[in-house]
């Protein structure tokens, strides 16, 4: 799943610079995740940076938009070719909540 930021954000922005992919951003209203490149951390995090970061809790799971965590790792590759990207507990939260 993508993770995306519910009508609950108070655009406090302490989410943005905590993304490894610069997925977040500024909407009309409230910030937004650019679902092309939300990676839910992986390659990067074992947890998503974003839900950590967020006071109101407002940046949950996409229940519309499952996604494997190999799908979120090529993603990951691409949008970082220059970069060894790993999966490990630390750098996914798949492994993270498996171990
Ligand atoms: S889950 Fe991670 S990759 Fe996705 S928007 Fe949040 S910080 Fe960025
Ligand atoms: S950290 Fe949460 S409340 Fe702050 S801008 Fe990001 S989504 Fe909104």
């Amino acid at each position: 799943m993508a993770t995306i930021i519910i009508d609950d954000c108070i655009n406090c922005g302490a989410c943005e610079d905590e993304c490894p992919n610069g997925a977040i951003s500024m909407g009309e209203e409230i910030f937004v995740i650019d679902p092309d490149l939300c990676t839910e951390c992986v390659g990067h995090h074992g947890e998503q940076m974003c839900a950590l970061a967020c006071p109101p809790e407002a940046c949950v799971q996409d229940p519309g938009r499952l996604e494997t965590e190999e799908t979120l790792f090529t993603r990951a590759q691409k949008i970082h070719p220059d970069r060894s990207l790993t999966l490990t507990a630390e750098t996914s939260h798949f492994r993270a909540k498996a171990s």
